[in-house]
């Protein structure tokens, strides 16, 4: 913003008192800015601080409604504000609209005279416009709106110094307006957004709901099936198995994450020996692991380990991240699990020898849904939630997880826990 100071006669001190006075108020405004949000309270200072500096009767901001491609007035000194919210002022055959369309400051001294005045404002609020300065809003390049100042008090004529002041005024509405604007869109934003994560947590917990029950029939009616099946049909109905369990995975996932989400699910306080948490998951890993041909090695210190929290999630947390490490990692590859005590936490630690994941994706795997594969390429299967469930778990037990990796040599995700400072 330019504020130049014109015309001021360098030895009239009274007249540099008021020049000074003016900008004090400029600056005022300025500060005010940046210190409340609410727009009309904002505009309708900087309305009348206008009208006082430039000594007119009334002033008046219009805006552009981009629907209708009319002005319209967003504040207005005086007591006819409520007609005026009501009035639109048409680009074309009004002062105002040959401002915005020209986006230069404009001085009429006598509007009665001038074939552009629209009568239409004057008639509605019974207000006599005689002389007028108006000014563009300038947000960049683009023009939203205008700044009029009317009836100027003293007689005289507009001046250059009236210009500048109101140009001054008009660059500040121009910033709060766009500011408000901003917010507004914003906060819709993150409505909309909110409302999707509404409906999509919604929509899970439907649909896992209801695929529960067909599924529980198909697992049901398929164990008695090949409990009495013979031949070829005991390996199909192995397979029909298989597919159900698969599906029954992966409905528990998207459960388990609504629930966690929510916080639907109560963490229990129970106080556990990670050694015993880690040589249950081993005990569960190893076989996968072996039918890939993958080795399983555990590094753990003997003294036993105590932590406070919920046994089922936390191995619901380390299942997550060692089906990864089997998924991700391809034949006679290694994983290892490690567990290490430091001061006041302990670190468990899961390596593999997989393909490993790019380092700007690091953070982002353990957003929901989030893949790094491309869903139509992919290789491996899964729905892109069981590190979003290991993280909310580990977090709810005040815990950190975070990734490191060289992509084609393989991946670590380590896992802080707080210890409990106890005998066991
Ligand atoms: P899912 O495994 O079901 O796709 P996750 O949330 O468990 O979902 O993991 C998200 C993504 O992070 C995976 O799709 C994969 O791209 C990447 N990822 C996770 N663990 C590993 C790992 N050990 N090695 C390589 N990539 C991994």
């Amino acid at each position: 913003m330019e504020v130049r100071v014109v015309n001021h006669k360098e030895h009239d001190p009274q007249q540099l008192i008021q020049t000074i006075e003016r900008l004090e108020r400029m600056v005022a405004i300025g500060q005010m800015l940046n210190s409340t949000l609410d727009l009309s309270q904002l505009l309708e200072t900087i309305i009348s601080t206008a009208a006082e500096l430039v000594g007119t009767q009334a002033a008046s901001i219009l805006l552009m409604d981009e629907r209708t491609g009319e002005l319209f007035f967003a504040a207005a000194t005086g007591s006819s504000r409520e007609e005026l919210r009501k009035i639109k002022v048409p680009l074309v055959g009004s002062i105002a609209g040959t401002i915005y369309k020209t986006r230069e400051p404009l001085i009429v001294a006598d509007v009665s005279g001038d074939a552009r005045h629209y009568t239409g404002v004057d008639q509605s609020t019974k207000f006599q416009t005689r002389s007028l300065l108006g000014v563009p809003l300038l947000v960049r390049t683009r023009c939203i709106g205008v700044l009029e100042a009317l009836n100027k008090i003293n007689g005289e004529p507009f001046n250059e110094e009236d210009i500048h002041t109101l140009s001054a005024m008009a660059s500040h509405a121009a910033i709060a307006i766009e500011n408000a604007r901003l917010v507004a869109s914003l906060r819709e934003a993150n409505q909309r957004l909110s409302e999707l994560d509404r409906l999509k947590s919604n929509f899970i917990s439907i649909a896992s709901h209801e695929l529960r029950t067909p599924l529980m029939i198909v697992q049901g009616f398929a164990s008695f099936l090949r409990e009495q099946a013979s031949g070829d049909m005991t390996s199909d109905l192995d397979m029909v198995l298989r597919g159900a369990s698969k599906l029954q995975a992966i409905i528990d996932q998207m459960t388990n994450l609504n629930y966690l989400e929510a916080g639907l699910s109560e963490l229990k306080q129970e106080k556990l020996i990670v050694q015993e948490l880690i040589a249950e998951l081993e005990e569960e890993w190893r076989p996968l692991a072996a039918a890939k041909q993958q080795s399983l090695h555990v590094n753990m210190p003997p003294t036993p380990i105590l932590i406070r929290g919920d046994r089922g999630k936390l191995i619901l947390a380390f299942s997550n991240l060692l089906n990864n490490a089997v998924k991700f990692t391809p034949e006679n590859g290694r994983i290892e699990i490690h567990v290490i005590l430091h001061t006041g936490r302990v670190e468990i630690a899961v390596t593999d020898t997989g393909i490993g994941i790019p380092k700007d994706e690091l953070t982002r795997i353990f957003d929901r849904f989030y893949q790094v594969e491309d869903h139509l390429t992919r290789h491996h299967g899964g729905l892109g939630l069981g590190l979003a469930i290991a993280k909310e778990v580990i977090e709810q037990h005040n815990g950190r997880i975070w990734a490191e990796s060289v992509e084609g040599q393989g991946s670590r995700f380590r896992v802080i826990l707080p210890v409990l400072f106890e005998h066991v």
